[in-house]
């Protein structure tokens, strides 16, 4: 390696940008001594409204509580299903089994890896309560489509991935968790927004739902003391709010960076036929929460690029219905084609905003000296 190793994600290189403005907003809370929510949580809540065009939005501890409290919002437990893509991270499945209900799975668009509207509409029964699909590696699935074949069954977009991102339906923008029943985002370090620890947030245009998970995050109750619901303890910690209120002004311009880099690696990679590049649909903006090509001999690609210092990571290995957990969910191998081919093809690279050029070239280099370019 004639290079220093290129990570898949550099969060250093990114605090190094934004130090000083980080410090200042986290001092201003260690000096109130506020805490458990307090002002500076009810500012970023106001932010990621006005970003996702939403009238309300509500912070919880992390992106997993965030799917579950809209569940519960929506009175989903036992006997009922919720349909969802099984080729996604664990927690768009794990709640809806916490909340008592039962995971049903669809298969994906093979071009997006989001859920197929035409399969989540099959899947759909006269159980089904709610459907999930999954904005993955930051481009929002075709929402309106998987609403259009649900009928009027509630949408809970799982955003984690792709806050920020839009998508054009019926000629106007739209952002990620607008035009859906509840939106739920993740602040966990890898995310594109992400935080010093864990953290999450729900956005819905539904003044009596929002009322709802406001009590669902403080075990139910709005006024200290009396329970009219069992909810949780799903506070946003403000000071994981003050850091994310200091990045959120650098969130448009970071998710620039990554498409310029997305960009440079398409052209890079345009003359290996071989590999396929992301497909982002034309209605879609992508945030690149990770660029993720698809290559037949994905094992063989992988350890070349570690053998070369270039970091890279498979999601998701294991289709959701495959997981030992869901065994008595009665899935077998085969039964979701797309999610499964994806599981075994997919890889992702660096696209971090503040990977410089010559880390870009040392990656592009590396995955075109495998297929002997
Ligand atoms: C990260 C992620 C979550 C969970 O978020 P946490 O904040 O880690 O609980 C849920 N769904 C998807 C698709 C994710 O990527």
């Amino acid at each position: 390696m004639t290079h220093p190793p290129v990570p898949l994600l550099d969060l250093k290189a990114q605090h190094a940008t934004i130090k000083d403005e980080v410090a200042a907003l986290v001092n201003e809370v260690i000096d109130e001594q506020a805490f458990i929510l307090g002002p500076i949580v009810g500012r970023l809540e106001c932010a990621v409204a006005g970003l996702s065009k939403t009238k309300f939005a509500v912070g919880c501890a992390n992106g997993t509580d965030a799917i579950l409290i809209a569940m519960r919002a929506l009175d989903i437990g036992r006997d009922d299903e919720v349909v969802t893509s099984p080729f996604t991270f664990f927690a768009t499945a794990g709640t809806i089994h916490n909340v008592g209900a039962r995971p049903v799975f669809a298969d994906i668009d093979p071009l997006t890896f989001n859920l197929d509207p035409a399969a989540a509409g099959a899947a759909v029964t006269s159980r089904t309560r709610a459907v999930i699909p999954v904005d993955l590696f930051g481009q929002m699935a075709a929402v309106e489509q998987v609403q259009a074949a649900v009928g009027n069954l509630p949408v809970i977009e799982d955003a984690a991935q792709s806050i920020g991102a839009s998508r054009v339906i019926d000629g106007r923008t739209v952002m990620a968790g607008e035009s859906v029943t509840f939106g739920t985002f993740s602040f966990f370090p890898s995310k594109n927004l992400g935080g010093f620890g864990d953290g999450g947030m729900i956005v819905t245009q539904d003044e009596a739902l929002a009322t709802t998970v406001l009590k669902l995050r403080t075990h139910g109750s709005m006024k200290t003391y009396y329970h009219e619901i069992v909810g949780y303890n799903s506070r946003l910690d403000a000071l994981q709010a003050a850091v994310l209120m200091a990045k959120l002004p650098h969130l448009e311009a970071w998710s620039a960076a990554r498409r310029a880099n997305a960009a440079f690696y398409d052209q890079a990679f345009g003359d290996v036929a071989d590999l396929v590049t992301p497909y982002i649909d034309p209605a879609n903006t992508s945030i690149y929460n990770q660029y993720t090509v698809r290559a037949q001999n994905r094992d063989g690609l992988l350890a070349h690029l570690k053998a070369r210092g270039v970091g890279c990571s498979v999601y998701y290995p294991l289709p959701l219905h495959l997981q030992p957990c869901f065994a008595y969910l009665g899935y077998s191998d085969g039964q979701f084609p797309e999610s499964e081919r994806a599981s075994k093809e997919v890889l992702s690279l660096p696209v971090y905003p503040e990977l410089t050029s010559t880390q870009r070239d040392i990656v592009a280099d590396a995955v075109r000296a495998f297929y002997g370019r």
